[in-house]
């Protein structure tokens, strides 16, 4: 197994409409989410890792890229060993606009879509219902709401509304990578 080298990039496409490019992801940790990976293992920086993932995720080309005022260190689980820094990553979000045909990748997505803030909104709240243990691990990989680390920048972002009770809830799920107790992904 790799191990985390404690980075992540996070992507936001952004069309006209004001409409996010999104996906069900394919690997753990389940949900619907942007483009996102590590950074140092195969790129120098945050911006090349921005750029290489949102080819080889969506097979799209990043035209701009700007940096935007939420991310920073999260205590978030992912797939891999933990790192240096242990469990947990320091990210920084980018808002892009892209070229190019879309040519998802099938190993690390499905059911790539254009979601409006209104489809956001009812995916945040299928992740509360998760948090809430009201849905299975199963049941929410298969037909994920938000991947919960995210919930708390698009509520930052103004995108979508959730109470600071439910948001406590659904950080608590993204560090551990499961909503059972006593188990851990
Ligand atoms: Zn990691």
């Amino acid at each position: 197994m790799k191990t985390c080298d404690n980075a992540s990039v996070g992507i936001l496409v952004i069309d006209s409409a004001g409409r996010h490019l999104m996906f069900d992801r394919n690997t753990a940790p389940a949900g619907c989410a942007p483009a996102a990976g590590h950074v140092f293992d195969d790129h120098p920086g945050y911006t090349e890792a921005a750029h290489a993932e949102v080819s080889e995720e969506l097979g799209l080309t990043v035209a701009t890229l700007e940096l935007l005022p939420v991310g920073g260190w999260r205590d978030n689980r992912c797939r891999r060993a933990p790192g240096p820094r242990g469990v947990g990553h320091q990210w920084q979000l980018y808002r892009a606009t892209v070229t190019g045909d879309l040519a998802a990748s099938d190993r690390e997505t499905r059911n790539v879509r254009w979601l409006t803030p209104d489809d956001m909104q009812r995916l945040a709240i299928r992740t509360t219902l998760y948090a809430c243990g009201r849905l299975t691990d199963v049941e929410f990989a298969q037909t994920p709401g938000i991947e919960p680390v995210w919930v708390r920048w698009f509520a930052e972002l103004d995108i979508i509304r959730i109470s600071p009770a439910d948001l406590g809830r659904i950080d608590h799920i993204a560090a551990r990578g499961t909503n059972q107790e006593g188990e851990t992904a």
